[in-house]
């Protein structure tokens, strides 16, 4: 589906004038025993309540961020699991306040959970409360209304049944029962484990919670587990205490806030592989027999982190960074705060390791620590915010540690991704109508998202594109952010206008269709042809900040222009004759380009190579 921002609008603007005068003609010309005359009439009642229909779904179906009625402070959790049906016991203990307006009841995602009490907790103790619990939604009924002066405890105890309900899945995840159980009777040839899922709003399914992403807390975990077992989880672990009964009770504790998607358990038999970066405890966690090999997989993450600091200049906000890999995982990987979990095809032996190379993976995942968990996109609609960052956050790596060509190839490739799927669909970046939060998870979001980062970089340039990261990171850090966020951040760093250029690529669908001409019948002024032959009925008619670039004695030269007409014409004044000139040599533009050469360009380029 496709929405607009403008065109729909304008298109019921027209209708109605259209409808109005319509109705008129049929008033005065009033000859009701017309055939001719009532089948104009049905058509127009046909067509205003098909009109109807369309704009009331357009308000019912739209996707807009969650309403907070509390704000969540702080999560308390003890966990233990019942490995033989596959449940989560637990108890949580949530402080939260109103977040404006009074309350009277909480309504809390908690999905497929039995309820074993619901109290508020004060000084004097536990009070129970009333509460009502469909499955999914637990609606707990408060003694009196609370302000939001008032901060409240509630106590919940329960047993999670995250198999309940599992099984759908979607392009992004191939479940969606947020905590798994693996190999949990120990009959299957594979380690037993427990791992965690929360994207999109899978961790209601062990926590209850406000599974929103404009939701933050700080939080605190206790794990209790048989004694073979690791545990690892976001934040610091403070406490490891023996039971005296073969288990063991770890204690983690998550003290900067963040979504609740980003909550995550991992329990298994797991070897600690320890690294560091400046006073940070960079760990990585796999099956013992792989330990050689994720000491290469994992090698350059200190690296990274170094090299993302610095160019973001924001440090790396947490408290440490693990990764681990575990057994069939949902994804590729997830980047839980301060813990990424991994596919097991990072399970490799050291000669395997060597011959491998994850580096992109590891990059993504690590720059979501910045872009979705550090500054969280406010929903869904808005995920491109955290997954075009990530995407570019590859690109940026590879540029850094191998150079510009295998760089390029990779953003040639993540261009090609994006062009295979806008040949089936194309749809806002940020869209606010979707079926499923899911379906946001496609090579839009990614791809197409990490590209138009690429183009804005190439048209402001490294330092203000950077240094407007570094204003968008700070000014949000520990929040939630929806894209004019960072349309505003760049134009207050820039001191530009920058509407155009987000509204043409984040609020809008498609890409430029170009053709283009050069003429070098006057050597020292080639004349530049660019055409736009994209749908204009369902694509912007783009304002494109490109580049002309040609090479006097082996040394390059560049100019810059702006297209901003459907068909327009550019006069190099190249000044001295040259015989080639290439249209986006760098390939920076999200575009399908076509060229209209003749032969004796393919000659000169044939001469010139
Ligand atoms: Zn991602």
């Amino acid at each position: 589906m496709r929405m607009n921002k403008s065109k729909p609008i304008l298109a019921f603007i027209f209708l109605l004038i259209w409808s109005c005068q319509s109705n008129r003609v049929a008033i005065e010309n009033k000859e009701p025993s017309s055939v001719y005359n009532s089948e104009t009439v049905l058509s127009e009642e046909t067509d205003k309540s098909k009109l109807v229909k369309k704009l009331e779904r357009k308000i019912s179906e739209y996707q807009g961020s969650a309403q907070r009625d509390f704000d969540l402070l702080h999560t308390s959790l003890d966990l233990s699991f019942d490995f033989e049906n596959e449940w989560v016991i637990g108890e949580a203990m949530l402080t939260l306040k109103p977040y404006f307006f009074s309350q009277k009841t909480i309504v809390l995602d908690a999905k497929d959970f039995e309820i074993h009490g619901v109290a508020l907790v004060d000084e004097a103790g536990k009070n129970d409360l009333n509460f009502q619990y469909d499955t999914q939604k637990l609606t707990v009924y408060l003694p009196e209304e609370f302000s939001l002066k008032d901060t409240l405890t509630v106590n919940i105890r329960y047993t999670a049944m995250p198999n309940e309900n599992s099984g759908s899945g979607s392009a992004a995840i191939t479940d969606r029962k947020g905590l798994y159980f693996i190999n949990s009777d120990g009959e299957e040839n594979k380690p037993t484990q427990i791992w965690t899922q929360g994207e999109t709003e899978h961790n209601s399914k062990w926590v209850p919670t406000f599974d929103r992403p404009n939701e933050r807390a700080t939080h605190d975990i206790k794990l209790t587990v048989e004694e073979k077992f690791r545990t690892i989880s976001n934040g610091a672990l403070i406490a490891s205490t023996a039971n005296g009964d073969g288990t063991r009770t770890d204690h983690w504790e998550m003290n900067l806030p963040h979504a609740p998607y980003l909550m995550a358990v991992v329990v298994g038999e797991f070897v600690e592989i320890e690294d560091s970066w400046e006073d940070i405890q960079v760990n990585y966690y796999v099956e013992e027999k792989y330990a050689e090999g994720a000491k290469t997989v994992f090698k350059h993450t200190p690296e990274m982190i170094g090299f993302f600091s610095d160019l973001l200049g924001v440090k790396y906000p947490w408290q440490k960074y693990d990764q681990v890999v575990v057994r069939d995982f949902v994804s590729g990987a997830m980047e839980n705060t301060t813990i990424s979990v991994f596919m097991e095809e990072l399970n490799l032996d050291e000669r395997a390791a060597i011959d491998s190379e994850w580096d992109g993976i590891i990059a993504h995942e690590l720059f979501h620590q910045w872009f979705g968990n550090y500054v969280t996109n406010e929903s869904w609609s808005n995920l491109t915010l955290n997954e075009a960052f990530a995407n570019y956050s590859e690109y940026l790596w590879y540029d850094y540690k191998e150079g510009s060509d295998e760089a390029d190839l990779h953003h040639v490739s993540e261009m090609e991704q994006y062009m295979a799927e806008a040949s089936r669909k194309q749809v806002d970046l940020i869209r606010f109508y979707y079926d499923d939060p899911e379906d946001m998870f496609d090579s839009h979001s990614y791809a197409k998202g990490g590209r138009i980062l690429h183009m804005l970089r190439n048209h402001l340039g490294d330092l203000a594109f950077f240094e407007s990261l570094k204003h968008y990171l700070t000014k949000h850090a520990f929040q939630s952010v929806e894209v004019h966020d960072l349309r505003l951040a760049f134009e207050e760093v820039t001191g530009m206008d920058l509407n155009w250029f987000f509204n043409q690529w984040f609020l809008d669908s498609g890409h430029p269709i170009l053709e283009y001409e050069v003429d070098y019948s006057q050597p020292d002024n080639l004349l530049l042809t660019v055409a736009q032959r994209q749908d204009f009925e369902t694509t912007p008619l783009y304002k494109l900040p490109f580049k002309v670039s040609w090479y006097v004695d082996g040394e390059r030269k560049e100019k810059d222009f702006v297209l901003e007409k459907e068909w327009q014409q550019f006069a190099l004044e190249n000044e001295t004759p040259v015989s080639l000139m290439y249209f986006d040599e760098r390939k920076v533009l999200l575009a399908e380009k076509n060229s209209f050469r003749g032969l004796d360009h393919f000659v000169r380029q044939f001469n010139e190579s």
